[in-house]
């Protein structure tokens, strides 16, 4: 199994959620271990971000931003498409019409990312006040009727049971997602769940191996460094994981904070890990710098 490294673009942190979710240490303001001040990254800062990962080998980049955003974001991968030739990722979670998907296709985004995090409703509305389960469900089925490849995860030991997991899974299956982000809760320290206990490793190992048993025909299972953290990186990968996400060269040029933690994987650290677990990448090394 050859694993993929997809890097990461983080196009803007504002997000017009009044209330944010309570987990979320990724929005302006929301945690002083994330980015914390608002940004919303210039066209040059896009352009240099997308040289510096392409120039690494690399060839896929997710491009994300908080809700509020999209003429941003369309400027971003119109840019990252007339710059490289990376491969194409957008999460901007629910925030999306059949138009902007539309938009987003004639741009050549290849995939749109909408997870769900839980299908337990209670659980949703209570963690994710001014969201909305039945957008992103809508956001998801509107992916696949544009011809779009879907990703859509879960986010796990924020309180779900082992009930809302099964469900969750199921319900991927009848959308036929493409790819799975199967994401570990980490606090983020200020915000509402700071006190919550990160998901065990083990639980997140064993929803990779569910997801990949049940969902036979997905391309991906997506593990975000920032969920798993170095010590999970290879156990991830040896029950089922074939993506990591959230990975940037060393020579990146811009500060980066992960979306589930601060830490972001650093590719010229985690070739050497693969190497020496015998796991192939599908990074072109020749491109990296000496
Ligand atoms: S998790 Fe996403 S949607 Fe929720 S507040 Fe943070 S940026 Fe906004």
């Amino acid at each position: 199994m050859v694993v993929e490294i997809t890097s990461t673009i983080h196009v803007s942190n504002r997000c017009n959620l009044k209330r944010k979710c309570a987990y979320c240490g990724f929005a302006a303001g929301s945690s002083s271990a994330g980015y914390y001040r608002s940004f919303v990254k210039t066209e040059e800062e896009v352009e240099r971000a997308a040289i510096s990962i392409e120039s690494a080998g690399i060839k896929r980049v997710s491009i994300s931003a908080g809700y509020g955003n999209f003429p941003a974001v369309l400027k971003a991968v119109q840019t990252v498409k007339g710059k490289t030739g990376l491969e194409v990722l957008v999460n901007v979670g629910g925030d999306l019409n059949r138009e902007e998907l539309e938009l987003l296709k004639s741009a050549g985004v290849e995939t749109v990312c909408c997870n769900l995090e839980t299908v337990n409703r209670e659980l949703f509305e209570r963690l994710k006040p001014d969201d909305s389960f039945e957008k992103r469900l809508k956001v998801c089925e509107l992916v696949k009727e544009a011809g779009l490849k879907l990703s859509s995860g879960l986010l796990l030991g924020i309180g779900e049971g082992e009930r809302d997991r099964e469900e969750h899974i199921k319900l991927l299956k009848s959308l036929e997602v493409d790819e799975v982000p199967v994401m570990g809760f980490r606090p983020y320290p200020e915000t509402p769940m700071e006190a919550v206990p990160p998901a065990p490793l083990t639980l997140q190992l064993r929803i990779i191996e569910e997801v990949r048993e049940s969902l036979t025909s997905c391309r991906r299972i997506t593990v975000p460094y920032p969920t798993v953290g170095r010590e999970g990186v290879i156990p991830a990968v040896k029950f089922g994981a074939n993506n990591v996400a959230t990975v940037v060269p060393k020579n990146y040029p811009l500060t980066v904070k992960g979306v589930g933690s601060p830490e972001v994987g650093i590719l010229e650290e985690l070739l050497p890990l693969f190497d020496s677990f015998g796991i192939e990448t599908n990074v072109e090394r020749e491109r990296l710098p000496l």
